[in-house]
């Protein structure tokens, strides 16, 4: 797809880092699937992943952790 950011790029499967943050919990996720723009970099993480992100968010969160980081697996 074309990216919004820049409006010049194309988006290509990637792998990305991502930081989601939920009160004091900072949850850091690698080798997240993303379309990844060529031009600027910006990524687009579709819905069905960002739901498996939050639910690993809200379990480091439970658990009461300041900073959690892991790898996703599908
Ligand atoms: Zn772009």
């Amino acid at each position: 797809m074309k990216c919004v950011l820049c409006k010049n790029g194309e988006t290509k499967p990637g792998k990305v880092t991502t930081t989601l943050q939920r009160d004091e919990t900072v949850i850091v996720v690698k080798e997240v699937p993303a379309d990844v723009c060529e031009n600027c970099g910006e990524y687009y993480i579709s819905h069905d992943i960002t739901g498996q992100l939050l639910s690993k968010a809200e379990e480091a969160v439970k658990k009461g952790v300041e900073i959690e980081v892991f790898e996703f697996v599908a």
